[in-house]
């Protein structure tokens, strides 16, 4: 995987407050030099984003959203536009995480709308996939994902290459459960196969469920796994770095 370079995102969820925040990011800006090959970025939650792009600007560690509207601007009373977090300096968007699915009805369509307005300004989405335990006990693992990234390879190479692609099993977060590096390097290889007529071999395939420090470098010894979106561990300065440091 020489052609893509190692991505660790934090996604810190629906927590935070400035004062803690600013020791995170206080403690990231300080560690950040253990890192080496490897991008890193924090998906905050929107009313932080000033406060992280004024930290974290100029220090090598990208940040985003962690969710994105799909309409430009208007009476969309509650979203946040594209042209928004561009102008607070966000690189990416997280799109369909399973918390937006599951919880606020997310279809694979709209994620992939979301991910077309994020592309159109510059912003690359994080396409967060991944089935739930039960599709996994019933062998759907790959008939929920090829169906949730349907709408996504629609958008077309151009778009694909500028986007990543996050598999993550529902059964996996927060729940301290990890996919075995096999299981997410299985899955991992069928969403490249399903990119394969594309030609995009440098779209970045993260793992993300339970990634902590002391399982992440057999994660990332996989051939596909290109990197990790991580959850409640990017909330530790400490843990996250060296889970970047892999
Ligand atoms: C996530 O929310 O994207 C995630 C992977 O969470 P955790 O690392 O806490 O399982």
């Amino acid at each position: 995987a020489l052609i893509r370079k190692r991505l660790v995102i934090g996604n810190w969820k629906m927590h935070g407050a400035r004062s803690t925040n600013a020791t995170l990011l206080t403690g990231l800006c300080a560690g950040v030099s253990v890192v080496h090959n490897c991008d890193m970025a924090v998906c905050a939650p929107f009313p932080y984003l000033g406060q992280v792009s004024a930290c974290l600007h100029g220090t090598g560690i990208s940040w985003g959203s962690q969710d994105i509207s799909k309409h430009q601007q208007g009476a969309f009373t509650g979203e946040v536009s594209a042209d928004m977090l561009n102008d607070f300096g966000c690189q990416w968007a997280l799109v369909g995480h399973s918390e937006r699915r599951s919880l606020h009805g997310e279809t694979d369509q709209l994620v992939a709308d979301k991910a077309a307005a994020a592309l159109s300004a510059g912003i690359s989405p994080v396409v967060c996939v991944g089935e739930t335990q039960a599709e996994q006990e019933a062998g759907l693992t790959h008939e929920v994902i090829q169906r949730q990234l349907q709408p996504v390879l629609a958008l077309g190479a151009e778009s694909l290459a500028k986007l990543v692609i996050a598999y993550e099993p529902v059964w996996a977060i927060g729940t301290g459960l990890t996919a075995t590096p096999q299981q997410a390097q299985d899955v991992h290889a069928f969403i490249r196969a399903q990119l394969s007529g594309l030609n995009v071999p440098q779209v970045r395939i993260l793992y993300g469920g339970s990634v902590k420090a002391s399982n992440a470098s057999s994660l990332f010894a996989m051939s596909d796994i290109d990197g990790a979106l991580v959850g409640g561990a990017s909330l530790v300065a400490e843990e996250f770095l060296r889970i970047a440091a892999s």
